[in-house]
């Protein structure tokens, strides 16, 4: 199988590189190849996103990104469209040695990624400004689907159709319709006022939240501050076809150069993709090998460490190397 890796600006190829350093110590039939893109990209090459890297892209079996600078609007969202990458799954869980609210939480974020408020029609009108919320049958039904696929007890329809009777109503009639293909999870539906409160006072109760963009948008950040932020939040973009695996932050200009990222993030969007392409195995080899690293403190300095990303890569390498 073939890896398009693209390892973009700023910290963004240095957490890549820890990754691959930890993926090549397993024996899988994968092919990484490398394609540019980001800022610097836009400078040499004149394109922040070039023909060549969209190709290898949409012809890899799973595409790996660090992270882009003041592109990304260019890169990742183009990605995202051009790939058709309609579901973002942002997975939330507590790890041993980081400081969470509680240290049972174990949830999926699954947001709708295609439409919703960020369809991007906006106009100014004579007393202001609108913005039109397009939500489409098809969608809701892919994204519920997909909910209901990867969640094991429980699928929680996150919405606020007692104000938006249409839109989100259409949207939780859907998720039940889908619900009903599976019987054997536990179908729910909140309000997205409420679950903002949930998330903090009860997050250990949910499973998969299923929602629409902008509501997906402000949840998935708020539970990654329920489990030590950006350095360590991982997500995917799925498709029918194609993925795309990626850290939730961006390239850092503040501390990019200085080795000293945390690879945590990206290396666990490297689990998400050993998982999806049926890499089970090795993706649980690799997660118990970062968890070892974090439960001995052997961490980069915003986890209160004095590791760089390399040096953590390596002692993850290690024990991937002894367990496989
Ligand atoms: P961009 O414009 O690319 O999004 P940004 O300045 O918004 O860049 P982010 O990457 O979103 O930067 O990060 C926000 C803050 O979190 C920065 O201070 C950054 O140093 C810190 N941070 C983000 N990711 C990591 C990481 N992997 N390791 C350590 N610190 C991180
Ligand atoms: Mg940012």
């Amino acid at each position: 199988m073939k890896i398009a890796v693209i390892p973009g600006d700023g910290i963004g190829k240095e957490v890549t590189e820890a990754t691959i350093h930890i993926l090549s110590a397993l024996d899988l039939p994968l092919t990484y190849e490398f394609g540019e893109a980001g800022d610097e990209c836009l400078k040499k090459e004149g394109s922040a996103l070039p023909e060549d890297t969209l190709k290898l892209a949409k012809k890899s079996d799973a595409v790996l990104f660090g992270a882009v600078g003041e592109s990304a609007a260019d890169v990742i969202v183009k990605l995202r469209k051009e790939l058709d990458l309609f579901a973002n799954v942002r997975p939330v869980k507590c790890y041993p040695g980081i400081e969470c609210i509680r240290k049972d939480i174990d949830l999926t974020i699954v947001r709708e990624n295609t439409e919703c408020l960020y369809s991007g029609i906006e106009r100014y009108t004579d007393e202001g400004a609108e913005a039109v919320r397009v939500i489409t049958r098809k969608a809701c039904e892919r994204i519920c689907e997909f909910a209901f696929k990867i969640a094991n007890e429980k699928v929680t329809a996150v919405h606020k159709a007692n104000v938006l009777k249409k839109t989100d109503g259409l949207f939780r009639e859907v998720f039940y319709e889908v619900a009903e293909g599976y019987p054997e999870i536990e179908a729910e539906d909140v309000y997205v006022d409420a679950m903002a409160l949930y998330l903090i006072t009860k997050p250990q109760d949910f499973d998969v939240l299923v929602t629409t963009n902008l509501y997906g948008d402000i949840l998935s950040d708020e539970a990654a501050g329920l489990v030590g932020g950006l350095g360590l939040a991982p997500s995917a973009n799925i498709g029918e076809k194609n993925s795309l695996f990626e850290p939730v932050h961006g390239s850092a200009p503040d501390i990019a150069g200085k080795g000293i990222a945390n690879p945590t993030a990206m290396i666990l969007s490297s689990v998400m993709m050993l998982r999806h392409l049926g890499f089970e195995r090795e993706g649980d080899l690799v997660e118990n090998a970062l968890i070892e690293v974090l439960r001995e403190g052997k961490v980069t300095p915003d986890l209160g460490g004095n590791l760089k990303t390399m040096e953590m890569a390596e002692e993850i390498r290690k024990y991937v190397l002894e367990a496989k």
